[in-house]
């Protein structure tokens, strides 16, 4: 029976100095205050000049993100890999509106895309949208509104960019996943992600797109997607996730007095989750799926499927995913029996990535239990080794 409940297994990988400033970390940011002033002294910190940098570096930073580039990562991609965990390199630079931002962008995800072809620990490579072209002109897409000449012309760099990205990752035959953002602009991502999947998937799946259990219209999403894809022979790649924006969304739709795209409550999004990934298992031989999240008892649910369904844990349609330095007894406890399992390994220079470290410090304090859940693990596990009393 599978169990995330060993310790042992789980930070097999730490070592004691590593697993006490883990410690240290998930205690600091559990506190809602600290994570408050944290932001605003950061941001003011970057903005005035204060040196921060090595600070940042040794801490937060270090838990969360594997480096400044790809090279950086290395040490992270080895400590996963011997325990057969795959890397999925994720360039987490986020929040950049230039035209200039976006081939530089472009270019990295290709960078790793080349990694991918030379080095068999990477299981995924990655990419959002967003960082590939303007909000305003995704939104405009997916709201169906016309766009002016030079809009145009941004929106056809925006698909040229994907599909350089998708080709890249369709020559090598290696897997790619496309993240799921704001509501308002996920209309276009799913515009992109259907032509990449009609285009790239006709042999083995390549192109995943994401989606969002917390939206209220997902499962629907997930049954016309597959139905598009039995008429038309491609294979349907999903990563399932339960989404990251809600707040946001909440925010927004109420502001704009307009619907709210999130379900009434978790215990909603959590159904959805666990129906959309047995409905896609159910259809494996169509459908291939990586579920993202940390969360045990889906993690257990989509297990026991496969125990019932005598489906092989290696299956290549069925990954589970988790992120680098959160739910390490779900990764490591998985791999051990066998399933495929990867961890996105976040990079990029430390000021540019602190705005996916305050989500993650963020996350950690807001989402009901998790920080408390990473602490007693830690802590269990310190006991333990009788590193504490
Ligand atoms: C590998 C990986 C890839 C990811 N990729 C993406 C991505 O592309 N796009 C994206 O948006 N997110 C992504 N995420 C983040 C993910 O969406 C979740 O925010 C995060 O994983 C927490 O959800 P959970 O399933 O781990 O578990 P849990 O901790 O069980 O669930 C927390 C989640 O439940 C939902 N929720 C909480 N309270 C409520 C409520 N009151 N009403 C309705 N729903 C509620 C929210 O989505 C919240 O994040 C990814 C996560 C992982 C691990």
């Amino acid at each position: 029976m599978l169990s995330f409940d060993n310790t042992e297994i789980a930070f097999e990988s730490k070592s004691n100095a590593e697993l006490k400033r883990a410690h240290f970390l998930f205690n600091v940011i559990g506190k809602r205050w600290v994570v408050k002033m944290g932001k605003r002294f950061t941001h003011f910190a970057f903005t005035v000049g204060l040196p921060i940098k090595s600070i940042i570096k040794a801490t937060i930073f270090k838990q969360f993100v594997g480096g400044e580039s790809i090279n950086d990562c290395e040490k992270a991609m080895k400590a996963l890999a011997d325990y057969k965990i795959g890397t999925i390199l994720d360039y987490s630079v986020e929040g950049k509106e230039s035209e200039e931002s976006f081939t530089s962008a472009e270019k990295e995800i290709l960078r790793t895309i080349e990694k991918a072809e030379k080095d068999n620990r990477v299981a995924f490579s990655v990419f959002k949208v967003s960082g590939l072209g303007r909000h305003e002109i995704l939104e405009k897409r997916s709201k169906m509104l016309p766009l002016t000449d030079p809009e145009k012309t941004e929106w056809e760099s925006i698909f040229n960019r994907v599909l350089n990205i998708c080709t890249a990752a369709h020559r090598i035959k290696s897997p790619i996943f496309i993240d799921a953002e704001e509501s308002w602009i996920q209309p276009a991502i799913d515009e992109l992600a259907l032509t990449m999947m009609r285009k790239f998937n006709t042999e083995k799946c390549i192109v995943y797109n994401t989606a969002q259990l917390y939206r209220h219209d997902r499962l629907q999403y997930i049954q016309e997607l597959f139905d598009i894809a039995e008429k038309e022979n491609f294979y349907v790649g999903l990563k399932l996730v339960r989404g990251a924006y809600m707040e946001k969304e909440r925010k927004r739709a109420q502001e704009k007095g307009s619907a709210d795209p999130i379900q009434p409550n978790k215990e909603a999004t959590d159904k959805d989750f666990n129906q959309a990934l047995v409905f896609c298992a159910e259809r494996i031989s169509r459908i291939a799926i990586c579920l993202g999240t940390h969360n045990e008892d889906s993690s257990i649910k989509l297990a026991t499927y496969l125990a019932d369904h005598k489906i092989s844990h290696e299956h290549p349609h069925i990954y589970f995913a988790q992120l680098l330095g959160m739910s390490d007894h779900i990764s490591y406890n998985l791999s051990k029996d066998g399933y495929n399992v990867a961890k996105y390994v976040p990079y990029g220079p430390v000021k540019e990535v602190v705005p996916y470290l305050i989500r993650r410090a963020e996350e950690n304090t807001s989402v009901k239990g998790q920080t408390g859940r990473e602490l007693s693990l830690i802590t269990k596990e310190l006991k333990r080794r009788k590193l504490t009393s």
